[in-house]
């Protein structure tokens, strides 16, 4: 693993990994499981991370953050995974909605919102997600129409993550005037207490400190300064976020994955059970080979998305990005996989908790595009084939 580091990362980059490695250290798993059972959030660790300057690292400097970009953070997020201690929420706060600002945001925004969501002490959530959409985002119908400087916001939103911790909620909605067809999505900031922006928890089966939401937005009154970015811009403005995302979804893929393989090799050359360690069983040692070279893999593509990302090449980075999130999603359910397996019978104990990540796990395959739709992209866009929807 350190030689790729050394040839791709530079020592500053290397430097972030391991001193992110060693706060993660400091929580870690136990921290997780500790924080899940008692019903609490991850507010420790997430004001530690952010007063070291990790959350706000792909912020510009001028607004508080760190001057980096996505390779950055994203060395954040898959360290703290690897550790065992992700923070979900790194997805959406600085990395969508705190690019999107930075990129789209009037002056006054970026100043209201990036110092905060660089300090730690604002979050913002993200939602893009509708019951009656999913995959199909041309399909939201989220809408909001101007009643004099105003701006009335109406819709259902589903799995929005962490609304109950956020300061703020970037939605994603479409202009009275293009209310259907091909979608031209417009972003507004709504404020957690507005008035008729309601959320229900989700029940998951998902042992994680962030919970998933349906918000009912009923006529949500929105300043016009709400609108973050120009209504006529289209997609161009949503992919400077959903890229971010895509690229944080890898990273947060790889350090599950990492953390999860990390347990099941400890495990493997110790455990004896016959005249060596199971770990030299190559039935056991090859599939745990695998997983780290495609956990290394995807880290590559992760690496390649978020250069091409912070070097201002959208597009490029939207193929980069979305093959990133695939391969890190799939490298990421084996290497869980085999790690339960592993571990046999302590790969179902809490005192080894591991099972819980097989559902945890799949998150990185469904959310936020899930895998199939990035065949889809990759058939289409790379290979240029038909379309079957
Ligand atoms: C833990 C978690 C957190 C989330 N957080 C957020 C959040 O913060 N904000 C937010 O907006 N959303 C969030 N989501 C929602 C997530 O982005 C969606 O679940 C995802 O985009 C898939 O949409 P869907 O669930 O409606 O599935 P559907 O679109 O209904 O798809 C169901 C299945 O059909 C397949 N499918 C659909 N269309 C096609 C096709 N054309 N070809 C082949 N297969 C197809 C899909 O691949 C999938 O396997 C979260 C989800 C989870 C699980």
């Amino acid at each position: 693993m350190s030689t790729a580091r050394t040839v791709l990362e530079t020592e500053e980059h290397q430097a972030l990994r391991a001193a992110v490695a060693a706060l993660g250290k400091r929580y870690g798993r136990d921290y997780m499981t500790t924080v899940v059972r008692e019903g609490k959030h991850t507010d420790e660790l997430w004001a530690e991370a952010a007063k070291l300057g990790y959350l706000g690292v792909n912020l510009p400097e001028e607004y508080g953050g760190g001057g980096g970009g996505m390779a950055e953070l994203s060395i954040v997020l898959e360290e703290l995974g690897a550790a065992g201690s992700p923070l979900l929420m790194m997805i959406v706060s600085p990395a969508i909605c705190g690019t999107v600002i930075a990129r789209f945001g009037t002056e006054e925004q970026k100043r209201r919102w990036l110092p905060g969501l660089a300090d730690g002490t604002l979050t913002m959530a993200f939602g893009i997600t509708e019951p009656d959409a999913g995959s199909n985002s041309h399909r939201i119908t989220t809408t909001a129409r101007h009643d004099g400087d105003d701006w009335l916001l109406t819709g259902r939103k589903v799995f929005v993550s962490g609304v109950d911790i956020a300061d703020a909620t970037l939605i994603v909605g479409r202009t009275e005037d293009a209310r259907s067809g091909k979608l031209k999505p417009c972003l507004f900031i709504v404020p957690r207490d507005a008035e008729g922006f309601g959320r229900n928890q989700i029940d998951m089966e998902l042992q994680a400190p962030e919970k998933q939401f349906e918000l009912v937005l009923d006529d949500v009154r929105l300043p016009a300064d709400a609108l973050v970015g120009d209504e006529d811009a289209g997609l161009l403005q949503l992919f400077a976020g959903l890229n971010p995302e895509r690229i944080m979804t890898a990273a947060f893929g790889i350090g599950m994955g990492r953390f999860a393989l990390a347990k099941a090799v400890d495990y493997a050359r110790t455990r004896q059970v016959w005249k060596a360690p199971i770990g030299s069983h190559q039935a056991i040692a090859h599939p745990l080979a695998a997983a780290h070279i495609e956990l290394e893999l995807a880290r590559l593509m992760m690496q390649k998305a978020a250069r091409l990302y912070d070097e201002g090449d959208d597009i490029g980075a939207g193929e980069a990005a979305n093959m990133a999130k695939y391969a890190a999603g799939e490298a990421c359910v084996k290497a869980v996989d085999q790690a339960v397996h592993t571990l046999g019978g302590n790969g179902l104990t809490s005192e080894y908790g591991l099972a819980s990540l097989i559902t945890a796990s799949r998150v990185a395959r469904i959310a936020p595009v899930s895998r199939e739709m990035i065949l889809n992209y990759v058939s289409h866009q790379s290979l240029g084939l038909p379309k079957s929807y």
